[in-house]
């Protein structure tokens, strides 16, 4: 095929032990997918079927990465996540068959411009200024479901650190759409392909990270997480 400009890369994301590449086709977010973070939102956790946003591809950043401070907010938030790799596509996607569309697990932050998406929501506008803005989505190197299983099927521990002290911490248990039923609801909306991310939605604790600033994120078995804002 020839195109009449260069056309833009492959965004990829990289594969843990390996030389070989994971190509992100889209990525989507869960939105308020833990209680207390719900609450902390003012929102009601009781009452809400999953939502989704998304992110373009290439806002995905490498582990170990130092990221610009972005342009036109004053309140960068950062949440981790787990990051679920879509490796088999599908529509209709029942809920005791979506954990076999699973490749395998990462470490994400959703960086979020939280004054940006706040003006938005005070006014029914969308999000994707706040949340799909160019470098927003850090991830480690993606670990096969051969060797990591369904982390969020375990008590698993998510955590990030800012500058060393601890920020987020919880279990994957507790999410309150578990990955398997997100991919079954996501996949009635919209058709799944090999390449989806799926980054799972963020505990409480969420808050700003400063220009220098240094977050370190974890999750037991998957994989450990380092981004620096320059
Ligand atoms: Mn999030």
């Amino acid at each position: 095929m020839s195109f009449v400009i260069q056309p833009s890369e492959q965004a990829s994301v990289a594969i843990d032990g390996s030389v070989e590449r994971f190509p992100v086709r889209r990525i989507y977010c869960v939105g308020r997918n833990y209680r207390a973070h719900a609450i902390e939102m003012g929102a009601d956790p009781d009452r809400e079927p999953p939502f989704f946003f998304m992110k373009p591809a290439d806002a995905i950043v490498e582990n170990g990465s130092t990221i610009p401070y972005p342009q036109k907010t004053k309140n960068l938030h950062h949440e981790i996540e787990l990051v679920a790799a879509i490796g088999e596509g599908g529509r209709d996607i029942q809920e005791k068959r979506a954990l076999d569309h699973v490749w395998g697990y990462g470490v994400g932050i959703d960086l979020t411009r939280r004054d940006i998406q706040n003006k938005a929501k005070e006014m029914g506008r969308p999000w994707d200024m706040g949340k799909g803005f160019d470098n927003s989505a850090p991830c480690t190197a993606l670990r096969p479901v051969s060797e990591v299983g369904h982390p969020d099927t375990t008590n698993a521990t998510i955590w990030i650190k800012v500058n060393g002290e601890t920020k987020q911490k919880s279990t994957l248990n507790l999410h309150i759409w578990t990955t398997a039923e997100t991919i079954s609801y996501l996949s009635d909306l919209m058709e799944l392909q090999a390449g989806d991310l799926i980054f799972m939605g963020t505990p409480d604790g969420v808050g700003p990270v400063m220009p220098g600033d240094t977050m370190e994120g974890h999750i037991d078995d998957v994989g450990d997480l380092t981004i620096k804002i320059a």
